[in-house]
């Protein structure tokens, strides 16, 4: 019977310490939360800037769902693609510095409709161990041969270039990791698709709002432009604080997206309402850069301290400061310790990570201060002098 067969797998994760459970949110996101009941000091999620419950988002929101209502009522191609979802594009593809933008309704749905649009059988994919969940499974999707190399190796990379038969060849990558922080060798990896003909794609779902002199993300960051980085992905749930995801690329890429990618086609096109609201966040993100610039303070503040404590960071600049762990158990039991004294930290567990890689991975928002911080560190810092007293 098929549900025994659930029921045995579920058994094994709840023995691994890898059992997933959601928790139930009763208040906006933001820094203070409040979660099955109880208040919390929020370090878990990807609201980077704080943007995700800012008046003037919601303002737009309203305003947008007063003229056009709440659902799109059809996709993109049929007459569900709004004035909004439009001028929405434009914006993105002059904020990023390219000829055309394409929105889809997740980073998930873009990350499958891209790789399956770009790739056939017999073409070749080359992509980092650590990548989302996402672009791997793009990659099954799109039938191409999978050639995965170990995480941000150019050398392993090189190998596997030149090694690749016949066929178009596309490298993808997260730009920051998304379980670690750190960010993809990216001018290398620029360089090293001209010398061996090969496309570039960037998902830059953590990097774009936070990372960049304006928060273009990990592209301007580096100083690369549309042809270094001809095809580039980003979200707008995490540091927009909206929803949703863009492709950005040449006109040439947009119009084969539009007229090929399943995920964009087959699906309903985002609430109007959701596009006005992500506007407005870019509007603020161009002229507000204080957001951005407390962040790197923040960081600069955490990775200090903690290092102070000899926590065990990994090498990570962004708003993602893991705590490298190993055991699930490990990791689940601090994260139910700090949850008793009111911090929200996710421990982040196989299949997600690596195995004996469970870490807590601890986020960085805008909104946190510098007390704040000073209260997890401490926290930590008794935590870890309990355990290792108990070892
Ligand atoms: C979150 C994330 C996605 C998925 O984006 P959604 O809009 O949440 O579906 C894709 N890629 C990376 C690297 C991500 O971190």
């Amino acid at each position: 019977m098929l549900f025994e067969r659930l029921k045995q797998q579920l058994h094994e994760r709840e023995q691994a310490h890898c059992y997933r459970r959601r928790r139930i949110m009763s208040s906006p996101q933001s820094i203070r939360v409040c979660l099955d009941g109880r208040e919390y000091l929020n370090f878990c999620s990807n609201d980077y800037l704080g943007l995700a419950n800012h008046p003037e988002l919601i303002k737009s929101f309203k305003q947008a769902a007063n003229k056009y209502g709440v659902g799109s009522g059809s996709a993109h191609l049929i007459n569900g693609h709004s004035k909004e979802h439009h001028a929405l594009e434009e914006e993105l593809a002059a904020f990023t510095g390219r000829q055309r933008a394409l929105l889809f309704s997740t980073g998930y749905m873009a990350n499958l409709g891209i790789v399956s649009t770009l790739l056939e059988r017999g073409d070749n994919l080359f992509a980092d161990r650590l990548n989302h969940a996402s672009l791997i499974d793009a990659g099954i999707l799109s039938r191409a041969r999978l050639q995965r190399y170990a995480h941000n190796d150019m050398v392993a990379l090189t190998e596997k270039l030149t090694q690749s038969g016949k066929g178009e060849k596309l490298i993808v990558s997260d730009g920051v990791f998304s379980m670690d922080g750190d960010l993809a060798a990216i001018e290398q990896m620029a360089s090293l698709a001209v010398e061996r003909d090969a496309m570039l794609m960037i998902d830059d779902a953590h990097g774009f709002g936070v990372l960049g002199k304006t928060g273009a993300g990990i592209v301007e960051q580096a100083g690369l432009d549309a042809n270094s980085v001809p095809v580039l992905m980003g979200t707008l749930g995490k540091a927009l604080g909206s929803f949703g995801a863009f492709v950005a690329g040449d006109e040439i890429l947009i119009e084969a997206l539009i007229n090929r990618a399943r995920s964009y086609v087959y699906t309903t096109a985002l609430p109007p309402a959701v596009a006005a609201a992500t506007r407005s966040s870019l509007r603020l993100l161009k002229k507000e850069n204080w957001r951005r610039e407390k962040l790197h303070g923040l960081i600069a503040y955490w990775k200090q301290g903690a290092s102070q404590l000899a926590l065990p960071l990994l090498p990570s600049d962004t708003a993602i400061q893991p705590l490298l762990l190993g055991a699930s158990e490990k990791a689940v039991y601090l994260s139910q310790q700090l949850d008793e004294q009111g911090f929200l930290i996710s421990a982040i567990r196989p299949p997600t990570v690596p195995k004996n890689q469970a870490r807590l991975r601890i986020t960085l928002s805008a909104e946190h201060e510098q007390t704040d911080i000073d209260h997890l560190l401490e926290a930590l810092e008794s935590l870890l002098h309990k355990e290792a007293i108990v070892e």
